[in-house]
């Protein structure tokens, strides 16, 4: 056998090993070249009568990432391409042979006659550990970085491998359900308690325990393949199926409102498998798997989520030539809310830090927020006493700017007020090292204006984290007008010191992200002052996709700072650049009845100490007008809070604060939770369709308002018949 991605090996007791370890890659991944190496050594395994079984594992530190994302976008464009030339039944066939193979694949290793043992070490995930499950024992070492999971939902995909049937003969159909649903990176120990293993062995015995279980005499026959084989939960058709399957339907409403094709595409998989042989289930599966892979869902979700986040994580938007940043120490001034949570995060990383506050006692609370968030992570497991202390030991809080002597990067948190930040930077300057990046945390204050009060602008640049910064995985970069290419590598050689993603964006009020979310919370005030019912309003954008509700998300940011925001932007632009019912609803929860929002636990909502949240009575009493429920376009409200954050987006395109779609789409997810399954804010409306996206804002601006006036830019792409990556693609913002 001729193998660029795996080595073949037979040993004496006639056991043969295959270790998987692709060249020039750190991580193995499913290719055609992989299928076809693979295909050859089942044949050859099964052939041979002198082998008698055969362990899989990997030559690398993970096991495998499993299928190749890329491979898999990839097949939906020749599907895409055949259509066109060959018809559409035609590419339908060449589309469901080809999405199947690794299905069939695995397959005939489970049936090749010989017991085939998966040796995992490191994360074994999606495709990879469906190989794993189709083997007849799946043994994991106890090495902390060991996980197993299934966890392709999360790009909008099930596994199509034969992972929703083998999982639901495995465990109890709930169980099953929950797991696919979820696609978590299980440990060993609850993987095993699952019953997807069989055995957690250190490290140095792996291979050898493999080895022991083929020799002990153990058959090659999956459980599933014996004919007296019993699903653990019986029968689908049975008192306990009837038991299970009302009950998923119901769970599969409320946790996707039935905008996850792919989470969809799971029940009907399981539901229908259940009731066949494996073979037949398989094909099932299969036909499922090809509808999902053609979907639009799948599609974006794979793009924002796998391809562009990955290309904003490498440094896509990294200024070529510039060297790689040196940060071993940052200073940070502010140990507030924010400061105290990036100084957490930068140590965390490895990171030392210099805290600064007015007082000593101001900074010392700021490194005791680190302290809290340890101790959390020790009582759930999740990091030891002595990991809490070298963390501690990386913060240094001071009152002293001369700490900032030594520090490669300087981040500012300190408050949202022009002279306070002006008094800081100046500080700073004196103290820092010449050419230190200085960098600002504002999340309102355009950079190029702060950058005023330094010597050398060209290294002041914006990183706007997002609360909570220990959660939130996106950060915004902003660029001032004088932003030189050093501030930049270094901004974004920090975020990915994190292990955070990046998006880059000029200077402008709100910047991206915020610019988006403040429409999207305007949205629910004015369905509020429509006289819509508070919990509707809730419920109908979660309907939506939203990950919280506007009242909700507007109380955890705080109800005053919306009004803050919009007097100073009256204040800037005039009385007609905000909306007078907004102001005036504001005007009434905040300065009528002290209604500030969770932090002091009364807003739209109110907070009690013990029990859930609850919509403020009140709320009734500050509806002028109300709407018949019954009588609610509830598709229009749905469309309103997409597109209105979406109409924003395509501005920020137009100003230029956004220059690379995949930012605006990634930067929606991670940053505010714009509905997943549409791949972000520009893949939604690229999605539909820009002329389509432009006759429904003309719509919805003649139902509801002028705000939702299509702009210049999409009218013109739409007569062009343009997409926003097609015109705005990577390629060309690099070119
Ligand atoms: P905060 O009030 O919790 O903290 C500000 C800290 O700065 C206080 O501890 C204060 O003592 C300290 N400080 C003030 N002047 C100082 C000076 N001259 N030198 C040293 N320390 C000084 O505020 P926060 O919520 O942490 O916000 C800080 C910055 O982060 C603001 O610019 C804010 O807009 C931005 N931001 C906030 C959020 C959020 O969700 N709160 C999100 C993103 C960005």
């Amino acid at each position: 056998m001729n193998l660029i991605n795996f080595r073949f090996d037979l040993d004496a007791q006639g056991i043969a090993t295959l270790l998987w370890d692709m060249p020039g890659r750190s991580m193995n991944v499913i290719t055609e070249q992989v299928m076809d190496e693979l295909e050859a050594v089942i044949g050859h395994v099964g052939a041979q009568t002198a082998i008698k079984g055969c362990v899989i594992m990997s030559g690398k530190d993970a096991f495998s990432g499993g299928a190749d994302l890329g491979m898999l976008e990839a097949s939906g464009r020749r599907y895409v391409e055949m259509v066109q030339t060959q018809g559409q039944e035609a590419a339908m066939a060449a589309f469901f042979d080809g999405s199947r193979r690794l299905s069939l694949l695995y397959r005939k290793l489970e049936t090749s006659g010989k017991p085939w043992v998966a040796a995992i070490d490191g994360t074994c995930l999606g495709g990879a550990f469906e190989l794993a499950l189709a083997c007849h024992q799946r043994i994991v070492t106890d090495n902390p970085k060991t996980r197993v999971g299934l966890p392709e939902i999360k790009v909008g995909l099930f596994p199509g491998a034969g992972g929703t049937q083998r999982v639901a003969r495995l465990m109890q159909t709930g169980e099953a359900l929950q797991m696919l649903f979820k696609g978590e990176q299980l440990r060993p120990q609850a993987a095993k308690a699952m019953g997807l293993v069989h055995a957690i062995v250190p490290r140095d015995e792996l291979l050898a325990s493999a080895k022991e279980w083929i020799a002990a005499g153990n058959k090659g026959l999956a459980p599933w393949d014996d004919p007296k084989f019993r699903a653990p939960s019986g029968r689908v058709f049975s008192p306990a199926g009837m038991m299970v399957w009302p009950a998923a339907n119901a769970i599969y409403r409320r946790e996707t409102q039935d905008n996850y094709p792919a989470a969809k595409a799971i029940l009907h998989a399981v539901y229908e498998g259940l009731q066949l042989p494996m073979d037949l289930a398989l094909k099932v599966e299969s036909r499922w798997f090809a509808h999902i892979l053609r979907s639009q869902e799948a599609r974006a979700m794979i793009r924002s989520l796998f391809v562009s986040m990955g290309e904003l994580n490498k440094g896509a938007r990294r200024p070529k030539g510039e060297p790689q940043a040196r940060i071993g120490k940052v200073g940070i001034i502010g140990a507030g809310f924010m400061g105290a949570s990036i100084a957490y995060v930068a140590a965390l990383n490895g990171v030392d830090v210099v805290l600064i506050d007015r007082t000593l006692e101001a900074a010392d609370k700021g490194k005791a927020h680190s302290h809290k968030l340890m101790s959390e992570q020790i009582a759930k497991g999740r990091a030891k006493t002595a990991e809490r202390d070298s963390l501690l030991a990386r913060i240094a809080p001071s009152d002293d700017y001369a700490g900032l002597g030594d520090c490669d990067l300087v981040i500012e948190a300190v408050f949202e007020d022009r002279n306070v930040k002006a008094e800081a930077i100046h500080k700073a300057q004196a103290a820092m090292r010449p050419g230190t990046i200085f960098a600002s945390n504002t999340s309102t204050l355009p950079i190029t204006s702060l950058a005023q009060n330094a010597a050398t602008p060209e290294n002041v640049i914006g990183l706007h984290f997002f609360s909570p910064v220990e959660r939130m995985m996106l950060v915004e970069v902003i660029l001032g007008e004088k932003t030189g290419d050093r501030a930049l590598a270094t901004a974004l050689d920090f975020v990915r010191l994190l292990r955070k993603t990046p998006i880059v964006v000029n200077d402008s009020r709100g910047f991206y992200a915020n610019r988006c979310v403040l429409n999207y919370v305007r949205e629910g005030h004015l369905m509020f002052a429509e006289g819509v019912p508070p919990a509707m309003i809730e419920n109908v954008a979660r309907m939506a996709g939203m990950p919280v509700g506007p009242l909700s998300l507007n109380d955890e940011v705080a109800l005053d700072l919306a009004w803050r925001i919009l007097q100073a932007t009256k204040a800037d632009l005039g009385a007609q650049a905000i909306d007078a019912q907004q102001e005036r609803l504001l005007d009434d929860l905040v300065n009528r009845h002290g209604r500030l929002g969770r932090k002091n636990a009364k807003g739209f909502y109110d907070y009690p100490d013990k029990g859930g949240k609850s919509l403020w009575p009140g709320l009734a009493d500050l509806q002028s007008v109300k709407a018949d429920p019954d009588a609610l376009n509830i598709e229009d409200m749905k469309l309103r809070f997409l597109v209105t954050q979406a109409l924003e987006a395509a501005r920020t395109v137009e100003e230029g604060v956004i220059t690379d779609p995949r930012e605006a789409d990634v930067g929606s997810i991670l940053g505010f939770g714009f509905a997943p399954f549409t791949g972000g804010t520009l893949s939604y409306i690229d999605g539909m369709g820009v002329p389509e996206f432009v006759l429904l804002c003309d719509r919805l601006a003649k139902a509801y308002g002028p705000r939702f006036t299509p702009t210049e830019l999409l009218i013109d792409m739409a007569m062009k018949h343009e997409t926003f990556y097609g015109r705005f693609g990577a390629r060309k913002a690099a070119a």
